[in-house]
Protein backbone atom coordinates (compact mmCIF):
# COMPACT_ATOMS: atom_id res chain seq x y z
CA UNK A 1 0.00 0.00 0.00
CA UNK A 2 1.09 3.44 -1.09
CA UNK A 3 0.33 7.10 -0.55
CA UNK A 4 -0.23 10.11 1.99
CA UNK A 5 -1.31 8.43 5.34
CA UNK A 6 -3.90 11.09 6.12
CA UNK A 7 -6.11 10.65 2.83
CA UNK A 8 -6.60 6.91 2.52
CA UNK A 9 -10.03 6.24 3.37
CA UNK A 10 -12.10 5.11 0.39
CA UNK A 11 -15.81 6.33 0.17
CA UNK A 12 -17.76 4.54 -2.26
CA UNK A 13 -21.58 5.76 -3.84
CA UNK A 14 -23.32 2.69 -4.55
CA UNK A 15 -25.96 4.12 -6.29
CA UNK A 16 -28.64 1.17 -6.65
CA UNK A 17 -32.15 0.93 -8.07
CA UNK A 18 -34.33 0.79 -4.73
CA UNK A 19 -31.64 2.86 -2.82
CA UNK A 20 -28.14 5.30 -2.99
CA UNK A 21 -26.21 3.81 -0.40
CA UNK A 22 -22.76 5.52 0.57
CA UNK A 23 -19.84 3.50 2.27
CA UNK A 24 -16.84 4.50 3.73
CA UNK A 25 -13.89 2.05 3.53
CA UNK A 26 -9.89 1.93 4.53
CA UNK A 27 -7.17 1.16 2.39
CA UNK A 28 -7.58 -2.25 3.42
CA UNK A 29 -10.92 -3.04 2.19
CA UNK A 30 -12.33 -3.07 5.66
CA UNK A 31 -16.02 -1.40 6.02
CA UNK A 32 -16.31 1.43 8.43
CA UNK A 33 -19.42 3.06 8.11
CA UNK A 34 -22.44 3.37 5.44
CA UNK A 35 -25.76 5.28 4.78
CA UNK A 36 -28.42 4.63 3.13
CA UNK A 37 -31.70 6.39 1.77
CA UNK A 38 -34.40 4.45 -0.42
CA UNK A 39 -35.19 5.69 -3.71
CA UNK A 40 -39.04 6.16 -4.62
CA UNK A 41 -40.06 3.90 -7.60
CA UNK A 42 -42.55 5.43 -10.23
CA UNK A 43 -44.88 3.04 -12.26
CA UNK A 44 -46.71 5.41 -14.61
CA UNK A 45 -47.98 2.33 -16.75
CA UNK A 46 -47.76 -1.16 -17.60
CA UNK A 47 -44.15 -1.62 -18.27
CA UNK A 48 -42.98 1.68 -17.43
CA UNK A 49 -40.26 2.45 -14.65
CA UNK A 50 -38.59 5.59 -13.72
CA UNK A 51 -36.16 7.57 -10.96
CA UNK A 52 -36.39 11.09 -10.23
CA UNK A 53 -32.71 11.79 -10.82
CA UNK A 54 -33.46 15.11 -8.67
CA UNK A 55 -33.98 12.58 -6.02
CA UNK A 56 -30.95 10.21 -6.75
CA UNK A 57 -28.71 13.51 -6.54
CA UNK A 58 -30.15 14.72 -3.16
CA UNK A 59 -29.67 11.42 -1.92
CA UNK A 60 -26.00 10.82 -3.01
CA UNK A 61 -25.04 14.56 -1.64
CA UNK A 62 -27.04 13.43 1.82
CA UNK A 63 -25.57 10.20 2.27
CA UNK A 64 -21.88 11.28 0.69
CA UNK A 65 -22.21 14.35 3.80
CA UNK A 66 -22.88 11.78 6.21
CA UNK A 67 -19.45 9.68 5.65
CA UNK A 68 -17.03 12.95 4.68
CA UNK A 69 -18.23 13.46 8.67
CA UNK A 70 -17.42 9.97 9.87
CA UNK A 71 -14.10 9.99 7.28
CA UNK A 72 -13.04 13.04 9.87
CA UNK A 73 -13.47 15.84 6.54
CA UNK A 74 -13.02 15.62 3.13
CA UNK A 75 -8.82 15.80 3.85
CA UNK A 76 -9.27 12.30 4.89
CA UNK A 77 -10.87 11.12 1.86
CA UNK A 78 -8.22 9.61 -1.15
CA UNK A 79 -10.87 9.00 -3.38
CA UNK A 80 -14.65 8.62 -4.86
CA UNK A 81 -15.88 5.50 -6.43
CA UNK A 82 -18.95 5.19 -8.37
CA UNK A 83 -21.16 2.14 -9.01
CA UNK A 84 -24.61 2.28 -10.47
CA UNK A 85 -27.47 1.10 -11.38
CA UNK A 86 -26.97 0.32 -15.05
CA UNK A 87 -28.46 1.05 -18.52
CA UNK A 88 -30.80 4.01 -16.95
CA UNK A 89 -30.62 6.74 -18.72
CA UNK A 90 -30.81 10.47 -17.55
CA UNK A 91 -31.86 13.51 -19.29
CA UNK A 92 -30.43 16.69 -17.95
CA UNK A 93 -29.71 20.48 -18.58
CA UNK A 94 -25.88 21.28 -19.40
CA UNK A 95 -26.35 24.24 -18.02
CA UNK A 96 -27.98 23.90 -14.21
CA UNK A 97 -27.62 20.04 -13.82
CA UNK A 98 -31.26 19.89 -13.53
CA UNK A 99 -33.30 16.96 -14.58
CA UNK A 100 -35.52 17.80 -18.02
CA UNK A 101 -37.67 14.36 -17.80
CA UNK A 102 -37.77 11.62 -15.79
CA UNK A 103 -34.34 8.74 -15.43
CA UNK A 104 -35.76 5.54 -17.52
CA UNK A 105 -35.28 2.65 -15.30
CA UNK A 106 -33.47 -0.25 -17.15
CA UNK A 107 -36.60 -2.74 -15.74
CA UNK A 108 -38.71 -0.44 -18.25
CA UNK A 109 -39.96 -2.06 -21.69
CA UNK A 110 -41.49 1.11 -23.31
CA UNK A 111 -39.29 0.63 -26.32
CA UNK A 112 -40.06 -3.38 -27.19
CA UNK A 113 -41.59 -2.30 -30.28
CA UNK A 114 -39.01 -0.03 -31.25
CA UNK A 115 -36.61 -2.85 -30.42
CA UNK A 116 -39.29 -5.66 -31.80
CA UNK A 117 -39.03 -3.76 -35.17
CA UNK A 118 -34.89 -3.69 -35.96
CA UNK A 119 -34.16 -7.02 -34.64
CA UNK A 120 -37.62 -8.17 -37.58
CA UNK A 121 -35.33 -6.08 -40.46
CA UNK A 122 -32.69 -8.16 -39.38
CA UNK A 123 -30.45 -5.82 -37.35
CA UNK A 124 -29.96 -7.95 -34.45
CA UNK A 125 -26.96 -9.70 -35.32
CA UNK A 126 -24.65 -6.59 -36.59
CA UNK A 127 -25.67 -5.00 -33.07
CA UNK A 128 -24.42 -7.76 -31.37
CA UNK A 129 -21.09 -8.28 -33.20
CA UNK A 130 -20.14 -4.65 -31.97
CA UNK A 131 -22.33 -4.00 -28.59
CA UNK A 132 -21.78 -7.33 -27.35
CA UNK A 133 -25.44 -7.02 -26.76
CA UNK A 134 -29.12 -8.51 -27.93
CA UNK A 135 -31.87 -6.02 -29.39
CA UNK A 136 -34.09 -5.56 -26.17
CA UNK A 137 -35.34 -2.99 -24.25
CA UNK A 138 -33.29 -3.12 -21.30
CA UNK A 139 -30.75 -1.34 -22.83
CA UNK A 140 -30.27 2.52 -22.85
CA UNK A 141 -30.06 3.53 -26.31
CA UNK A 142 -33.10 2.42 -27.28
CA UNK A 143 -34.90 4.10 -24.58
CA UNK A 144 -32.92 7.35 -25.39
CA UNK A 145 -34.15 7.46 -28.60
CA UNK A 146 -37.62 6.71 -27.52
CA UNK A 147 -37.50 10.15 -25.27
CA UNK A 148 -36.26 12.02 -27.91
CA UNK A 149 -39.16 11.15 -30.68
CA UNK A 150 -41.41 11.49 -27.61
CA UNK A 151 -40.52 14.11 -25.16
CA UNK A 152 -40.43 17.38 -26.78
CA UNK A 153 -38.99 19.42 -24.10
CA UNK A 154 -35.61 17.36 -24.87
CA UNK A 155 -35.42 18.87 -28.58
CA UNK A 156 -36.76 22.55 -26.65
CA UNK A 157 -33.55 21.92 -24.87
CA UNK A 158 -31.32 22.05 -27.82
CA UNK A 159 -27.38 22.46 -26.71
CA UNK A 160 -28.05 22.50 -23.22
CA UNK A 161 -29.49 18.15 -23.30
CA UNK A 162 -26.59 15.89 -21.70
CA UNK A 163 -27.56 12.49 -21.90
CA UNK A 164 -25.92 10.04 -19.62
CA UNK A 165 -26.04 6.88 -17.22
CA UNK A 166 -26.75 7.20 -13.67
CA UNK A 167 -22.62 7.38 -12.94
CA UNK A 168 -22.28 10.06 -15.54
CA UNK A 169 -24.84 12.32 -14.36
CA UNK A 170 -23.28 11.71 -10.74
CA UNK A 171 -20.08 12.91 -11.94
CA UNK A 172 -21.27 15.79 -13.38
CA UNK A 173 -23.26 17.09 -10.47
CA UNK A 174 -20.30 16.42 -8.04
CA UNK A 175 -18.04 17.61 -10.07
CA UNK A 176 -20.03 20.83 -11.45
CA UNK A 177 -19.90 20.25 -15.05
CA UNK A 178 -17.73 16.92 -16.21
CA UNK A 179 -19.14 14.96 -18.85
CA UNK A 180 -17.82 11.11 -18.87
CA UNK A 181 -19.21 7.79 -18.93
CA UNK A 182 -16.77 4.86 -17.91
CA UNK A 183 -16.15 2.31 -20.00
CA UNK A 184 -18.30 -0.22 -18.35
CA UNK A 185 -21.45 1.79 -17.82
CA UNK A 186 -20.73 3.30 -21.84
CA UNK A 187 -20.84 -0.78 -22.71
CA UNK A 188 -24.35 -1.36 -21.67
CA UNK A 189 -25.61 1.46 -23.80
CA UNK A 190 -26.15 -0.19 -26.99
CA UNK A 191 -24.47 2.74 -28.51
CA UNK A 192 -20.67 1.18 -28.37
CA UNK A 193 -18.54 -0.21 -30.08
CA UNK A 194 -16.73 -2.71 -27.05
CA UNK A 195 -14.10 -4.22 -29.63
CA UNK A 196 -10.66 -2.90 -29.51
CA UNK A 197 -10.45 0.68 -28.57
CA UNK A 198 -13.81 1.27 -29.93
CA UNK A 199 -15.90 3.98 -28.94
CA UNK A 200 -19.81 5.19 -29.61
CA UNK A 201 -20.72 3.90 -32.56
CA UNK A 202 -22.11 6.28 -35.59
CA UNK A 203 -24.11 3.00 -37.06
CA UNK A 204 -25.25 2.15 -33.72
CA UNK A 205 -26.25 5.85 -32.57
CA UNK A 206 -28.16 6.17 -36.15
CA UNK A 207 -29.81 2.77 -35.96
CA UNK A 208 -31.63 3.93 -32.62
CA UNK A 209 -31.25 7.52 -33.17
CA UNK A 210 -29.11 8.87 -30.73
CA UNK A 211 -26.95 11.99 -31.63
CA UNK A 212 -23.20 11.44 -30.31
CA UNK A 213 -23.01 14.92 -29.10
CA UNK A 214 -25.43 14.66 -26.53
CA UNK A 215 -23.45 11.74 -25.16
CA UNK A 216 -20.43 11.87 -22.57
CA UNK A 217 -16.98 10.91 -23.35
CA UNK A 218 -16.17 7.47 -22.80
CA UNK A 219 -13.24 7.01 -19.95
CA UNK A 220 -11.24 4.09 -18.27
CA UNK A 221 -12.44 2.96 -14.52
CA UNK A 222 -9.82 3.67 -12.77
CA UNK A 223 -8.91 7.08 -14.51
CA UNK A 224 -9.03 9.91 -12.44
CA UNK A 225 -12.39 12.31 -13.74
CA UNK A 226 -12.09 15.15 -11.69
CA UNK A 227 -12.28 16.55 -8.20
CA UNK A 228 -15.64 17.29 -6.31
CA UNK A 229 -17.24 20.76 -6.27
CA UNK A 230 -15.12 22.51 -2.92
CA UNK A 231 -18.58 23.71 -2.52
CA UNK A 232 -20.32 20.73 -1.67
CA UNK A 233 -17.98 18.55 0.86
CA UNK A 234 -15.08 21.33 2.02
CA UNK A 235 -12.39 19.71 -0.27
CA UNK A 236 -11.91 19.09 -3.37
CA UNK A 237 -11.71 14.58 -3.83
CA UNK A 238 -10.63 13.21 -6.60
CA UNK A 239 -13.27 10.59 -8.16
CA UNK A 240 -11.25 7.96 -9.54
CA UNK A 241 -13.02 4.40 -9.85
CA UNK A 242 -16.33 4.07 -11.83
CA UNK A 243 -18.16 0.45 -12.60
CA UNK A 244 -21.64 -0.46 -12.95
CA UNK A 245 -22.71 -2.75 -10.32
CA UNK A 246 -22.21 -5.45 -11.94
CA UNK A 247 -19.14 -5.40 -12.82
CA UNK A 248 -18.17 -4.02 -9.78
CA UNK A 249 -19.37 -6.55 -7.94
CA UNK A 250 -17.49 -9.08 -10.15
CA UNK A 251 -14.16 -7.13 -9.09
CA UNK A 252 -15.14 -7.30 -5.45
CA UNK A 253 -15.42 -10.97 -5.82
CA UNK A 254 -11.84 -10.66 -7.38
CA UNK A 255 -13.35 -12.58 -10.27
CA UNK A 256 -10.86 -10.82 -12.86
CA UNK A 257 -8.63 -13.82 -14.83
CA UNK A 258 -10.72 -16.23 -17.25
CA UNK A 259 -13.25 -18.40 -16.22
CA UNK A 260 -14.02 -16.83 -12.44
CA UNK A 261 -17.56 -16.13 -12.19
CA UNK A 262 -19.86 -14.68 -9.88
CA UNK A 263 -23.23 -14.27 -9.36
CA UNK A 264 -25.72 -11.46 -7.61
CA UNK A 265 -29.10 -12.11 -6.54
CA UNK A 266 -30.80 -8.67 -6.03
CA UNK A 267 -33.59 -7.33 -7.83
CA UNK A 268 -32.59 -9.33 -10.50
CA UNK A 269 -30.04 -12.17 -10.84
CA UNK A 270 -26.68 -11.47 -12.60
CA UNK A 271 -23.90 -13.82 -13.31
CA UNK A 272 -20.40 -13.33 -15.26
CA UNK A 273 -18.03 -14.54 -16.17
CA UNK A 274 -14.47 -12.94 -16.40
CA UNK A 275 -13.14 -13.35 -20.07
CA UNK A 276 -9.87 -11.61 -19.75
CA UNK A 277 -8.68 -9.04 -22.84
CA UNK A 278 -10.18 -11.19 -25.60
CA UNK A 279 -14.21 -10.43 -26.35
CA UNK A 280 -15.96 -12.94 -26.06
CA UNK A 281 -18.73 -13.85 -28.20
CA UNK A 282 -21.39 -15.47 -27.71
CA UNK A 283 -23.67 -18.21 -30.02
CA UNK A 284 -26.39 -18.76 -26.83
CA UNK A 285 -27.69 -15.75 -26.46
CA UNK A 286 -25.32 -14.73 -23.62
CA UNK A 287 -23.93 -10.77 -23.60
CA UNK A 288 -20.48 -9.32 -23.82
CA UNK A 289 -19.66 -6.67 -22.05
CA UNK A 290 -16.89 -4.45 -20.55
CA UNK A 291 -16.03 -5.99 -17.50
CA UNK A 292 -13.68 -2.82 -16.72
CA UNK A 293 -11.09 -0.37 -18.60
CA UNK A 294 -7.36 0.16 -16.97
CA UNK A 295 -5.75 3.08 -18.57
CA UNK A 296 -6.97 1.79 -22.29
CA UNK A 297 -6.90 -1.98 -21.62
CA UNK A 298 -9.94 -3.47 -21.61
CA UNK A 299 -11.02 -6.60 -20.15
CA UNK A 300 -14.41 -8.47 -20.85
CA UNK A 301 -16.85 -10.64 -19.11
CA UNK A 302 -19.81 -13.05 -20.85
CA UNK A 303 -22.77 -12.42 -18.89
CA UNK A 304 -26.04 -13.99 -18.14
CA UNK A 305 -28.89 -11.51 -16.95
CA UNK A 306 -31.74 -12.50 -15.44
CA UNK A 307 -34.87 -9.98 -14.59
CA UNK A 308 -36.33 -11.39 -11.50
CA UNK A 309 -34.91 -12.72 -8.51
CA UNK A 310 -34.86 -10.60 -5.07
CA UNK A 311 -37.93 -8.82 -6.47
CA UNK A 312 -39.88 -12.39 -6.93
CA UNK A 313 -39.36 -12.46 -2.64
CA UNK A 314 -40.80 -9.04 -2.80
CA UNK A 315 -43.39 -9.74 -4.95
CA UNK A 316 -44.34 -12.44 -2.22
CA UNK A 317 -44.23 -9.97 0.18
CA UNK A 318 -46.28 -7.20 -0.61
CA UNK A 319 -48.51 -8.42 -3.81
CA UNK A 320 -49.53 -11.88 -2.57
CA UNK A 321 -49.03 -11.28 1.05
CA UNK A 322 -47.44 -14.75 2.03
CA UNK A 323 -44.74 -13.39 3.85
CA UNK A 324 -44.16 -10.56 6.16
CA UNK A 325 -40.81 -10.29 5.46
CA UNK A 326 -38.12 -11.60 3.01
CA UNK A 327 -35.89 -13.43 5.35
CA UNK A 328 -39.38 -15.58 6.42
CA UNK A 329 -39.32 -17.11 3.08
CA UNK A 330 -36.01 -19.36 4.67
CA UNK A 331 -38.38 -20.46 7.34
CA UNK A 332 -40.97 -21.63 4.94
CA UNK A 333 -38.60 -24.01 2.82
CA UNK A 334 -37.30 -25.89 5.66
CA UNK A 335 -40.41 -26.42 7.18
CA UNK A 336 -41.82 -28.81 4.24
CA UNK A 337 -39.54 -32.10 2.89
CA UNK A 338 -39.49 -30.81 -0.77
CA UNK A 339 -41.59 -28.59 -3.35
CA UNK A 340 -44.39 -31.13 -3.49
CA UNK A 341 -44.31 -30.91 -7.11
CA UNK A 342 -44.36 -26.98 -7.04
CA UNK A 343 -43.08 -24.98 -9.66
CA UNK A 344 -42.55 -21.18 -10.11
CA UNK A 345 -41.17 -19.81 -13.61
CA UNK A 346 -40.71 -16.05 -12.31
CA UNK A 347 -41.32 -14.30 -16.12
CA UNK A 348 -42.70 -11.52 -14.33
CA UNK A 349 -41.52 -8.84 -16.26
CA UNK A 350 -40.75 -10.96 -19.23
CA UNK A 351 -38.07 -13.78 -19.24
CA UNK A 352 -33.96 -12.58 -19.87
CA UNK A 353 -31.26 -15.03 -20.65
CA UNK A 354 -30.92 -17.45 -22.00
CA UNK A 355 -34.32 -16.89 -23.27
CA UNK A 356 -35.32 -13.40 -23.78
CA UNK A 357 -39.05 -13.51 -23.94
CA UNK A 358 -40.47 -9.79 -23.25
CA UNK A 359 -43.85 -11.44 -23.61
CA UNK A 360 -43.37 -15.02 -21.20
CA UNK A 361 -46.21 -14.24 -18.59
CA UNK A 362 -44.93 -15.94 -14.73
CA UNK A 363 -46.66 -19.16 -13.83
CA UNK A 364 -47.07 -21.44 -11.09
CA UNK A 365 -47.73 -25.01 -11.99
CA UNK A 366 -48.15 -28.78 -10.11
CA UNK A 367 -50.82 -27.16 -7.29
CA UNK A 368 -53.44 -29.33 -5.16
CA UNK A 369 -55.62 -29.35 -2.38
CA UNK A 370 -51.93 -30.51 -0.29
CA UNK A 371 -50.33 -27.09 -1.63
CA UNK A 372 -49.39 -24.47 1.54
CA UNK A 373 -47.55 -21.50 1.18
CA UNK A 374 -44.54 -22.84 2.39
CA UNK A 375 -44.48 -25.16 -1.46
CA UNK A 376 -44.72 -21.37 -3.06
CA UNK A 377 -42.23 -19.88 -0.93
CA UNK A 378 -39.68 -22.96 -1.69
CA UNK A 379 -40.54 -22.98 -5.36
CA UNK A 380 -39.71 -19.11 -5.30
CA UNK A 381 -36.30 -19.78 -3.73
CA UNK A 382 -35.83 -23.00 -5.60
CA UNK A 383 -36.51 -21.13 -9.39
CA UNK A 384 -33.08 -19.07 -8.71
CA UNK A 385 -31.00 -22.35 -8.65
CA UNK A 386 -32.62 -22.96 -11.55
CA UNK A 387 -32.50 -20.01 -13.71
CA UNK A 388 -28.78 -20.12 -12.89
CA UNK A 389 -28.84 -23.85 -13.78
CA UNK A 390 -30.05 -22.89 -17.27
CA UNK A 391 -27.32 -19.82 -17.49
CA UNK A 392 -24.75 -22.65 -16.67
CA UNK A 393 -26.11 -24.69 -19.02
CA UNK A 394 -25.73 -21.50 -21.76
CA UNK A 395 -22.33 -20.37 -20.68
CA UNK A 396 -21.29 -24.32 -21.08
CA UNK A 397 -21.90 -24.32 -24.53
CA UNK A 398 -20.27 -21.06 -25.17
CA UNK A 399 -16.78 -22.54 -23.98
CA UNK A 400 -17.03 -21.28 -20.29
CA UNK A 401 -17.07 -23.90 -17.73
CA UNK A 402 -17.46 -22.87 -14.06
CA UNK A 403 -15.04 -24.09 -11.85
CA UNK A 404 -17.25 -22.50 -8.55
CA UNK A 405 -19.22 -19.64 -8.56
CA UNK A 406 -19.02 -16.75 -5.65
CA UNK A 407 -22.11 -15.14 -4.91
CA UNK A 408 -23.35 -12.24 -3.28
CA UNK A 409 -26.49 -9.40 -3.17
CA UNK A 410 -29.30 -9.75 -0.59
CA UNK A 411 -30.72 -12.94 -1.36
CA UNK A 412 -27.39 -14.34 -0.46
CA UNK A 413 -28.24 -13.60 3.02
CA UNK A 414 -30.89 -16.84 2.37
CA UNK A 415 -28.33 -19.74 4.04
CA UNK A 416 -31.12 -22.17 2.62
CA UNK A 417 -31.11 -20.76 -1.09
CA UNK A 418 -27.30 -20.72 -1.04
CA UNK A 419 -27.02 -24.26 -0.53
CA UNK A 420 -30.05 -25.06 -3.01
CA UNK A 421 -27.95 -23.15 -5.39
CA UNK A 422 -24.99 -25.26 -4.69
CA UNK A 423 -27.18 -28.98 -4.79
CA UNK A 424 -28.54 -27.81 -8.14
CA UNK A 425 -25.79 -26.10 -10.10
CA UNK A 426 -23.43 -29.13 -8.47
CA UNK A 427 -20.93 -26.64 -7.94
CA UNK A 428 -18.75 -25.10 -4.58
CA UNK A 429 -20.60 -22.01 -4.00
CA UNK A 430 -18.38 -19.33 -2.52
CA UNK A 431 -20.64 -16.63 0.07
CA UNK A 432 -17.54 -13.57 1.32
CA UNK A 433 -18.45 -12.47 5.02
CA UNK A 434 -18.79 -8.98 3.70
CA UNK A 435 -21.36 -9.73 1.07
CA UNK A 436 -21.55 -5.81 -0.28
CA UNK A 437 -19.09 -6.58 -3.00
CA UNK A 438 -20.27 -4.11 -5.81
CA UNK A 439 -19.29 -1.38 -3.84
CA UNK A 440 -16.15 -3.35 -2.28
CA UNK A 441 -15.27 -3.48 -5.86
CA UNK A 442 -15.77 0.04 -6.51
CA UNK A 443 -13.37 0.94 -4.02
CA UNK A 444 -10.74 -1.17 -5.33
CA UNK A 445 -11.25 0.56 -8.58
CA UNK A 446 -10.89 3.93 -6.89
CA UNK A 447 -7.77 2.34 -4.64
CA UNK A 448 -6.30 1.63 -7.43
CA UNK A 449 -7.08 4.86 -9.15
CA UNK A 450 -5.86 6.56 -6.37
CA UNK A 451 -1.94 5.08 -6.59
CA UNK A 452 -3.08 3.45 -3.38
CA UNK A 453 -2.32 -0.28 -5.55
CA UNK A 454 -0.34 -0.19 -8.16
CA UNK A 455 -2.96 -2.03 -10.55
CA UNK A 456 -6.50 -3.55 -9.99
CA UNK A 457 -5.85 -7.14 -9.32
CA UNK A 458 -3.40 -6.08 -6.63
CA UNK A 459 -5.85 -3.70 -4.80
CA UNK A 460 -8.02 -7.18 -5.25
CA UNK A 461 -6.14 -9.68 -3.48
CA UNK A 462 -5.76 -7.09 -0.80
CA UNK A 463 -8.56 -5.82 -0.42
CA UNK A 464 -10.38 -9.08 -0.53
CA UNK A 465 -11.88 -10.90 3.20
CA UNK A 466 -12.96 -14.34 3.55
CA UNK A 467 -15.44 -16.13 2.28
CA UNK A 468 -18.02 -18.99 3.41
CA UNK A 469 -17.89 -22.57 1.47
CA UNK A 470 -21.10 -24.26 0.47
CA UNK A 471 -20.33 -27.86 -0.83
CA UNK A 472 -23.26 -29.60 -3.26
CA UNK A 473 -25.38 -32.52 -1.03
CA UNK A 474 -27.97 -33.87 -3.57
CA UNK A 475 -28.76 -36.91 -4.34
CA UNK A 476 -28.02 -36.86 -8.29
CA UNK A 477 -31.63 -38.80 -8.93
CA UNK A 478 -33.33 -36.14 -6.64
CA UNK A 479 -31.35 -33.34 -9.18
CA UNK A 480 -32.67 -34.76 -12.08
CA UNK A 481 -35.58 -35.57 -11.31
CA UNK A 482 -36.05 -31.39 -9.96
CA UNK A 483 -34.21 -30.27 -13.32
CA UNK A 484 -36.64 -32.03 -14.84
CA UNK A 485 -39.91 -30.55 -12.92
CA UNK A 486 -38.50 -27.27 -13.73
CA UNK A 487 -37.97 -27.98 -17.77
CA UNK A 488 -41.82 -28.91 -17.86
CA UNK A 489 -42.80 -26.08 -16.11
CA UNK A 490 -40.54 -23.75 -17.92
CA UNK A 491 -41.66 -25.05 -21.79
CA UNK A 492 -45.56 -24.31 -20.77
CA UNK A 493 -44.19 -20.64 -20.09
CA UNK A 494 -41.82 -20.79 -23.23
CA UNK A 495 -45.06 -21.67 -24.90
P1 LIG B 1 -30.71 -4.30 -5.15
O1 LIG B 1 -29.28 -3.95 -4.89
O2 LIG B 1 -30.98 -4.90 -6.49
O3 LIG B 1 -31.68 -3.19 -4.80
P2 LIG B 1 -30.33 -6.11 -2.86
O4 LIG B 1 -29.04 -6.77 -3.23
O5 LIG B 1 -30.34 -5.15 -1.75
O6 LIG B 1 -31.07 -5.51 -4.14
O7 LIG B 1 -31.35 -7.31 -2.51
C1 LIG B 1 -32.65 -7.06 -2.13
C2 LIG B 1 -33.54 -8.20 -2.59
O8 LIG B 1 -33.20 -9.40 -1.90
C3 LIG B 1 -35.00 -7.91 -2.31
O9 LIG B 1 -35.72 -8.06 -3.53
C4 LIG B 1 -35.42 -8.95 -1.27
O10 LIG B 1 -36.71 -9.45 -1.57
C5 LIG B 1 -34.37 -10.03 -1.39
N1 LIG B 1 -34.01 -10.61 -0.08
C6 LIG B 1 -33.47 -9.97 0.97
N2 LIG B 1 -33.27 -10.81 2.00
C7 LIG B 1 -33.69 -12.04 1.59
C8 LIG B 1 -33.74 -13.34 2.18
N3 LIG B 1 -33.30 -13.56 3.41
N4 LIG B 1 -34.24 -14.35 1.44
C9 LIG B 1 -34.68 -14.14 0.18
N5 LIG B 1 -34.65 -12.95 -0.43
C10 LIG B 1 -34.16 -11.91 0.25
Amino acid sequence: MRGNALAEKIIVIDEGTTSTRTMLFGADGIPLGSAQREIRQHYPGPGLVEHDAAEIWEATLACTREMITQAGGADHVAAIGITNQRETVVFWDRTTGEPLAPAIVWQDRRSAADCAALKEAGHERAVQAKSGLLLDPYFSGSKIGWALKNWPQLHEANDRLAVGTVESYLVFRLTGGVHVSDASNASRTQLMDINGAGGWDADLCALLGVPTPLLPEITGCTTRVGTTDPALFGGAIPICGMAGDQQAATIGQACLSPGQTKATFGTGAFILSASGTVRPVSNHRLLATVLVQEGDVRSYALEGSVFVAGSLIKWLRDGLGLLANAGESEGLARSVADNGGVYLVPALTGLGAPHWRPDALAAISGLSFATTKAHVARAALEAQAYQAQDLKSAFAADGVDWAELRIDGGMAANDWMVQDLADVLNLTVERPDFVESTALGAAMLAATGAGLYPDLASAAASMRGTATRFTPALEPEKRKTRLAGWQSALAKVLG
